[in-house]
């Protein structure tokens, strides 16, 4: 490498942040700037499938994995109207059958142990990029106040809103994809022992779904409920509800579900947005990564992880041509945008069988979920996405 090559990157999200340490342990020197002015992640869970913790190993980060998540017993799909199980893949073996374990997090504990300080990468908090621009040989970034800064690449992890995005292709607005959701955080022993099971359990009803986990060794129980509307909802993470709110979105929730929704606490409520996929992330020396170039649905609980896979492969790329980087950017971009595409287009999918509708249709889930999963393995059958490992892929020149 002629001299050691500077990589900004906007954004201090879980993209940015793994982006930060995998650039850095291939020798780049990387400066991230975040507009907000703590590093900090909303009160609730995140699962952190084997894909993406080949990535964490990869980076160094397993032991911090193993002591921050939980680890579920299966993936359990139940019907919300009776708690009939309709399928379960035991999870113990994750380990044998994908190269990772299955962890379930809290998203701050995931922050922190990304933000852990690497030779080589400076945050620089309260730094919101106003502007960037890009030749054949350099980019650069424009920070509120006006300061201007060079760089040898310029990475866009700034999220749904991009800045990056919109200086490539030009100001869009998110899709609103008709369904709302409601987070719950809520302290376990405040549910009867034994409601909640070790597993991460998907409830399934018309029009619905409810995701429910254990957290922080099980201290705290995750729940996130979404529901489709036709009414436009806030898109921001904030909007404080209420257990009486969120029961009353879900009238039909029978059995369990329903003692688990009437005792939620830490509730909120938000819109969710996707964008369509892109033809091209990269333009001179700016590129995207995670929701900046691909935000998606979270019904496969995968767009974080599609940001840590993103991360990896260009660092890799990069580190493998530092002084030919316009070639790195479109190798990272040929193997990452057929991959984060098919991701986001599945996420979208999942709407279709989580939330039938007919009582028919809901019996022939039932009995023929397995046929289903086999005929379209991308419905519920999540192993292509497990099985990824860009950790074990060379790099492409
Ligand atoms: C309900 C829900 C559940 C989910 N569950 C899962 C799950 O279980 N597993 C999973 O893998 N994924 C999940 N996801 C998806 C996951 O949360 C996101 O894909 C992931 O957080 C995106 O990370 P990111 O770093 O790309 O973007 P973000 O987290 O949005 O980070 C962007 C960062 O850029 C900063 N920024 C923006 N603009 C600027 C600017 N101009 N200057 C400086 N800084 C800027 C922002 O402040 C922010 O810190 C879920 C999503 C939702 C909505």
């Amino acid at each position: 490498m002629t001299g050691r090559k500077r990589v900004a990157l906007i954004g201090a999200g879980i993209g940015g942040l793994t982006a930060a340490r995998a650039l850095a342990l291939r020798g780049f020197e990387v400066r991230v700037f975040e507009q907000s002015d703590e590093l900090k992640e909303v009160g609730a869970g995140i699962q952190v499938a084997p894909n993406s913790a080949k990535v964490l190993r990869a980076l160094g980060l397993e032991p911090q994995l193993k002591a921050a998540g939980y680890q579920p017993r299966s993936v359990v799909v139940r019907d919300w109207d009776d708690g009939r199980e309709l399928r379960r893949t035991p999870m113990d073996h994750a380990q044998a059958k994908y190269g990772a374990g299955y962890y379930l997090m809290h998203r701050a504990d995931l922050l922190r142990m990304l933000a852990q300080p690497v030779p080589g990468v400076t945050i620089e908090l309260g730094a919101r990029v106003e502007a960037l621009s890009s030749t054949e040989k350099q980019a650069s970034v424009t920070l509120s106040g006006g300061r201007k800064i060079e760089f040898d690449l310029v990475v866009g992890c700034d999220g749904i809103h991009s800045l990056a995005r919109k200086t490539l292709h030009g100001a869009q607005s998110p899709r609103f994809t008709g369904n709302m959701c409601w987070r719950a955080l809520t302290p376990a022993g405040v549910f009867p022992r034994g409601l909640v099971a070790p597993d991460m359990t998907i409830w399934m009803g018309p029009l619905g779904h409810i995701v429910v986990y254990y957290i922080r060794g099980g201290q705290f129980v995750n729940m996130v409920a979404s529901r489709e509307t036709k009414t436009w909802v806030e898109e921001s993470w904030s909007v404080e509800s209420s257990a009486q709110e969120m029961s009353a979105a879900f009238p039909n929730v029978g059995g369990d579900m329903r003692m688990l929704i009437d005792r939620a606490q830490n509730c909120f409520k938000w819109g969710l947005f996707d964008r369509d996929p892109l033809p091209w992330w990269s333009r001179g020396r700016i590129t995207l990564l995670g929701d900046a170039a691909h935000p998606m649905l979270p019904f496969l609980a995968q767009g974080a992880a599609m940001a840590i896979e993103d991360a990896f492969v260009l660092a890799r790329e990069a580190g493998a041509s530092p002084d030919d980087l316009a070639a790195a950017l479109q190798r990272y971009e040929t193997i990452r945008r057929p991959r984060a595409t098919d991701v986001q287009l599945a996420a979208r999918a999942q709407a279709g069988i989580f939330h039938l509708t007919s009582p028919a249709a809901r019996l022939k889930r039932w009995l023929k979920l397995d046929r289903f999963t086999r005929s379209d393995p991308k419905l519920l059958n999540r192993d292509w996405l497990y099985e990824h490992d860009v950790t074990a892929e060379q790099p492409a020149c």
